[in-house]
Order: structure tokens, then C-alpha cells, then sequence
């Protein structure tokens, strides 16, 4: 039997980051993930650290909290960083009054949106299409998805977390309406028993939510990223027009990363991985660089969006669900100690976990404040000893790049 006071499942951006906050708290706190850290979707995405703008006139909230976080990790993870800047380029075929309501929503929000013609854009990014008629910066940077989760990891380990990688969770006890024992095998391999459980698996939550017998709805999204030969792209270039594929390119050093789609799967270890939609986000991205078009395909890779939908109508329509975080508390369920933090994204990990471990708290009448704003992460200031850590943890994220 393994005792600890609370288990957390899920080893990407989000779990790591719970583990970290609590154990920052002083609270006794183990953490499993059935694959390596960051194998899903956090290492998966485009490692966009998003400045909120991409979701602004749409859910200004949310963006909101891009900001913040955006803002925050530039002070506690800044060694975890690219600082490209980004764009939001109006094209010839693009709605103008699209382009001023988002100017006008990423304004409200504090953003200092500086606004460019087409050839000032050209200018400071050479390789940017013609046919771009003007443009506003924005806040955006590039994030590593390996040095941000093995830094949070590495930050709850030496606050006294346990961490065990390849453990899967098999089996979720529930008696008398409180979750009792979990078995979790791989290299744990015993019986876990927690007085929460912190189900933080991404887009397999409604999976890991039904060993507990618990209902957790979601609607999982895949999207492709296609990883070309960098044509001299310094900064992350966004198309400004409602949400679409392939409306953005992400410099990582010689590699431009391209992205995205957005498909309903069913299962996210099993879908179709077509090649008609890497060819789309390639042309689709090279009408705002038209070099790409002329890039060899280096490498593809796949992530899901860990989306809740607890609303069935608009499960069919993948890019209209919210993408916002939900906290949920499954005592009503059947299942008191049982705890469900899905959605949101890499960009806002902190803050969920941090919502997550308030709560955590209050079910266990424990008043300790959050530091997780506060602490510097281990190699803020250090990138060869974050890869130092990388390698230690031996992560999976092809988001990295090669
Ligand atoms: C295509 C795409 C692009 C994206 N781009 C960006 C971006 O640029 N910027 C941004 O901020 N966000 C982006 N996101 C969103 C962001 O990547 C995710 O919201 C975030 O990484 C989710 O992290 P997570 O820890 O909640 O889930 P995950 O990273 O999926 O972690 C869940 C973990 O749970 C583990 N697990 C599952 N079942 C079990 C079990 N039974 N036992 C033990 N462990 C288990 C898995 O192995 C996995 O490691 C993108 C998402 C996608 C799909």
C-alpha cells in the first residue's frame, strides 16, 4: 500500500503543476502518469505561450487569463521561453471589420496593440506573403512543453512530491460514496490510498472519471502540426479571421511549425491521421509565407484538445466548444474525494492548478496560500540545466522539435 494525502494523475502541464502547488503548500502529494511526462497533449501542442488574443472577441475571460499567465511566467519561467513576439496579419481575402473588433478586444484587455501596414509587417519579417494588408503585434512567445513540465516537476519533487512515470491508473475504488484505493501499475505497482485523487488526464479524464463511475463529458479534438524547414520566421504568425485550420506559424529555431486542425475523435489513442489535413495547414499557412510552400515536410505529429462539453449540442462542432478550463467535484456524484480538472491550456496550467489546489485544500480544511505565482521555477534563469532535467525525466514532446 501506498499512502499519501493526495494522488494526482497525469504527468502533463496540468498535473505536474497541482503536484508542484501542493507540494508548495506542504502537503503530501504523489503524482502518476501511465506514459512519460508530457507524452500528451502538453507535448503535443504548438507551444504557443498564447497572449490571450487568439481568443479575445470571443471569450475575453479566458483571455484574460492568457494574459496574466502570459505576463507571470515571463517573471518565474523565463529560461522556459522563446520571446518572438507575435502577429495578427490581415490578409486581402480577410474580413477588415474582424480585424478591428480583435484589435479593439486585445485593447481592452491592456494589450499595447501596435498596428502595421503590410510592408512595415514586411519589413521586420521578410518571408511574410504580399497579400498581407496590415497587421497588429502582440505578446505572444514560444514555450517549451519539455523544460516547463520537467522544471514544474523537478520544483514538486524537491518540495517533497513523489512522481512515478509509466504507472498507469487501472483501477478507481469508490465506497460508501468516497473514493478508497487505487491501483495503479507499471513501475508504482500497488495499491494507492489518497484522501483526494486529482484526475488531471487531459483527454482521457471521461476515461480515468468512469474507473471512479463517474460521468466526465467531453469532446476530444485532434490537431496536426507540420514541422517544415524554417524559411527565416522569427516570430509566431497568426491569421486574423475566426477560427479556422491552419491559421498559424511558430518558429522554433530551424523548424517552422504549422498548425492546425480541429476534428471530434472518439478515442484519443486511436484516430485518423489523414494526409489531406497536413497538406491543408501547409497551404493554408503559406498564404501568409509563401516560402513554405516550397518547404519539405520534415515531420508531422498529432495532439487532442482535452475539451469539456457537458453540452451535447455543440459536441458535433468542435471549434464553437469553449476553451476554458472546469473544475469539477464529483461528492454529488457518488465519488467525495474525487476530483476532475480538464480543458484550458498549456498557457493557463498554473493557474488551473492553482484553482485546483484551493479547492483540494478546502475538502481537506487545510488554509495554506498558493506560491506558485511567487517561486521562481528551478533553471528560470539556467536553460542548460533545464535540459540538465529534460533528460533526467526523459520527457516526450515532439513539440519541442527534433
Ligand atoms: C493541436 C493542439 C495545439 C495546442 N496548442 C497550444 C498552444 O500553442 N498553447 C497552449 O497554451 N495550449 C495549446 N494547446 C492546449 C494544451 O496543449 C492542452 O490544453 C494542455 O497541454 C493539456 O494538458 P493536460 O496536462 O491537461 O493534459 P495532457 O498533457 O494530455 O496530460 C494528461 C496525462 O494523463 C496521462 N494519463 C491518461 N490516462 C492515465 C491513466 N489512466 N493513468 C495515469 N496517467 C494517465 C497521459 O499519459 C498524459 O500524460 C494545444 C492543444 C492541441 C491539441
Amino acid at each position: 500500500m501506498h499512502e499519501t494525502t493526495v494522488l494526482v494523475v497525469g504527468g502533463g502541464a496540468t498535473g505536474v503543476s497541482v503536484a508542484r502547488d501542493l507540494a508548495l503548500r506542504d502537503i503530501d502529494v504523489t503524482l502518476v502518469d501511465r506514459d512519460a511526462l508530457a507524452a500528451g497533449t502538453t507535448g503535443r501542442s504548438h507551444g504557443v505561450l498564447h497572449s490571450g488574443a487568439r481568443y479575445a472577441e470571443r471569450d475575453p475571460d479566458d483571455a484574460a487569463d492568457c494574459l496574466a499567465e502570459n505576463r507571470l511566467l515571463r517573471d518565474i519561467a523565463a529560461g522556459c521561453l522563446d520571446e518572438t513576439g507575435g502577429y495578427f496579419l490581415q490578409l486581402a481575402a480577410d474580413d477588415p471589420a474582424y480585424f478591428e473588433r480583435k484589435r479593439a478586444a486585445c485593447a481592452d484587455l491592456g494589450m499595447a496593440v501596435e498596428t502595421l501596414s503590410g510592408d512595415e509587417l514586411r519589413e521586420r519579417v521578410p518571408a511574410a506573403s504580399p497579400a498581407v494588408e496590415r497587421a497588429f503585434a502582440v505578446p505572444d512567445a514560444v514555450v517549451s512543453p519539455a523544460r516547463l513540465v520537467v522544471a514544474t516537476a523537478a520544483d514538486a519533487r524537491d518540495a517533497g512530491a513523489r512522481l512515478y512515470a509509466h504507472s498507469p491508473v487501472e483501477a478507481i475504488d469508490v465506497s460508501g460514496g468516497h473514493v478508497d484505493t487505487v491501483a495503479v501499475g507499471g513501475r508504482l505497482d500497488a495499491m494507492v490510498d489518497a484522501e483526494v485523487v486529482v484526475n488531471a488526464t487531459g483527454p482521457w479524464a471521461e476515461r480515468c472519471a468512469a474507473l471512479a463511475g463517474v460521468d466526465v463529458p467531453m469532446q476530444p479534438t485532434c490537431g496536426v502540426m507540420v514541422a517544415v524547414e524554417n524559411p527565416g520566421v522569427g516570430t509566431v504568425l497568426n491569421r486574423c479571421r475566426p477560427p479556422a485550420d491552419g491559421d498559424i506559424v511558430v518558429p522554433r529555431g530551424d523548424e517552422a511549425v504549422l498548425g492546425t486542425t480541429s476534428v471530434a475523435v472518439d478515442d484519443p489513442d486511436d484516430f485518423e491521421r489523414p494526409r489531406a489535413a497536413v497538406e491543408r495547414v501547409l497551404s493554408e499557412c503559406a498564404a501568409m509565407c509563401p516560402a513554405l510552400a516550397e518547404r519539405a515536410v520534415e515531420r508531422t505529429y498529432w495532439g487532442v484538445r482535452p475539451l469539456y462539453a457537458p453540452d451535447e449540442a455543440v459536441r458535433g462542432d468542435a471549434r464553437s466548444i469553449s476553451r476554458g478550463f472546469a473544475l469539477l467535484d464529483h461528492a454529488d456524484a457518488g465519488a467525495a474525494g474525487f476530483v476532475t480538472v480538464v480543458g484550458g491550456k498549456l498557457t493557463t496550467a498554473r493557474k488551473m492548478a492553482a484553482a485546483t489546489a484551493d479547492h483540494v485544500c478546502e475538502r481537506l480544511g487545510i488554509d495554506r496560500a498558493c506560491r506558485t505565482a511567487e517561486e521562481p521555477l528551478p533553471g528560470a534563469d539556467d536553460p542548460a540545466r533545464l535540459d540538465a532535467l529534460v533528460a533526467e525525466f526523459t520527457v516526450d514532446a515532439p513539440a519541442d522539435g527534433r
